[in-house]
This record gives structure tokens, C-alpha cells and sequence, in this order.
């Protein structure tokens, strides 16, 4: 009988933080260890962390019922280019998420997120593709969050918060919330600085850093 087959993508410093998450999520359905892997298209010797590190053409080659990946890497359009590549092969996108996540009432994630521990969605909620959400990120109620979006650790994002696809949130960042009808958006493809705070709307592409959050690069 051939078995689903499970993949963090990126056995760098991203995989390296969800693959856990990955193996405690298959505990939780009874899936055996031996069936997740990491794949990496630089993927060295041996193992990292205990799990085999296989090239995605490996991977596909291995017998299995259904393949899921979760693509582990920070940098939004790499994830893009591996999402469609998946897609191309029939690979699902695979949601991982650490077991004290917490998510309240109508919230929708796109498939492939990668929801780090400690995350709270509170209610209202949709979020696209291949989210990230790094340790302690938050999103408050009625945001709206597009695709290959990425958070890094401690993301506030307050209530009313609209965040096109490509955007990435630095650390500790703090979101102003915006107004029911008049949310606050964060352009596509916009960076928001470490510890920045963002009580403006921030231009699709533009670097916005400091307190309050300034324009250091414009889109
Ligand atoms: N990588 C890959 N295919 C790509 C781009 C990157 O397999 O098209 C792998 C790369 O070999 C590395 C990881 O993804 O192992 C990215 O690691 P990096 O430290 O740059 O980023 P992070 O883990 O912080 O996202």
C-alpha cells in the first residue's frame, strides 16, 4: 500500500523552524516520521536534524499515494516560483501549523502557511497563499491578507488591515488598525522594517522603517 509522502522545502534557517512543527503536526494524525522529509535543491549530505534531505526530482520519485509540501523559505517570490513548480507535478500545498496556534471564529488560510508557535487569528479573517507567520505574529479581527505573505517573528497586525500579496513584515513591526470600510493597506510587495511602527498606508514596493514608520525606499 503506498502512503502519503510529506516535505518541508528549505533546509535552511525557515525549514529548520517548521520542520519540527511538521513532524509534531503528523504525530497528531498518526503518520509516521519516516514519511516527511526535507527537500532542497542545494541539499549537502546526510541528514539535517535527524530527516532526510532529498532534491525535489528525488522526491517526486518516491512511491506515494499523494505528495505535500510546504515550502519553508522566507523569500516570497522563491516560494511563488516552488509553489507553481509543485503545482505543474500535483504536489499539494501543505499547511503546517505548531499545535498552540490559535484561530477564533471565520478565519480562512490559503493552503501551504506555515503558522509558527504562539500565532493567534483572531475572527474575520482571510489570508492567501503561502502565508508565514512567524513565532508570536499576530492578526487581529476583519484583515485581509493576500499571497506569499510573510511575517517574521512578533508581527502586530492590528484589526482592519489590508496586506497585498508579497508583502513582508519585519520583526516586531506593529500595524496600526485601520477603520471598518477604510482599512489601513500595506501595498504589494511593500517591507515594513524591524520594530517599525505603521500608522499610514504603505505604497505598493516601498521600504517603510522607524517609528512612525517613514519611507527609506520608494516603490
Ligand atoms: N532553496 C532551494 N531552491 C530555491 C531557492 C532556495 O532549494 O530555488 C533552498 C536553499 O538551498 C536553502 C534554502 O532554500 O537551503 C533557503 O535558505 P536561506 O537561508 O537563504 O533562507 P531561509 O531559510 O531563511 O528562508
Amino acid at each position: 500500500m503506498t502512503l502519503p509522502l510529506f516535505a518541508v522545502f528549505g533546509a535552511s534557517g525557515c525549514g529548520r523552524g517548521i520542520m519540527p512543527l511538521a513532524r509534531s503536526q503528523l504525530e497528531r494524525e498518526d503518520i509516521a516520521a519516516e514519511r516527511l522529509v526535507f527537500v532542497d535543491d542545494q541539499p549537502g549530505d546526510g541528514l539535517v536534524n535527524g530527516h532526510p534531505v532529498l532534491r525535489y526530482e528525488e522526491f517526486l520519485q518516491i512511491p506515494a499515494s499523494s505528495r505535500h509540501i510546504v515550502v519553508a523559505i522566507a523569500n516570497s517570490a522563491v516560494r511563488e516560483q516552488i509553489a507553481t513548480r509543485c503545482l505543474v507535478d500535483g504536489v499539494q500545498q501543505w499547511t503546517v501549523a505548531a499545535s498552540n496556534v490559535v484561530v477564533m471564529d471565520d478565519v480562512k488560510v490559503g493552503d501551504g502557511a506555515a503558522l509558527s508557535p504562539f500565532v493567534t487569528l483572531t475572527s474575520n479573517i482571510r489570508i492567501g497563499k503561502c502565508f508565514h507567520a512567524n513565532l508570536y505574529s499576530y492578526v487581529e479581527h476583519d484583515c485581509v491578507i493576500g499571497d506569499f505573505v510573510t511575517f517574521a517573528p512578533g508581527v502586530k497586525c492590528n484589526g482592519n488591515v489590508h496586506i497585498e500579496d508579497h508583502a513582508y513584515i519585519g520583526a516586531g513591526a506593529v500595524i496600526k488598525q485601520g477603520k471598518p470600510g477604510q482599512p489601513r493597506v500595506i501595498g504589494r510587495g511593500a517591507l515594513v522594517g524591524m520594530g517599525a511602527v505603521v500608522t499610514r498606508d504603505v505604497p505598493p514596493g516601498t521600504t517603510v522603517v522607524g517609528n512612525p514608520a517613514k519611507t527609506f525606499l520608494k516603490g
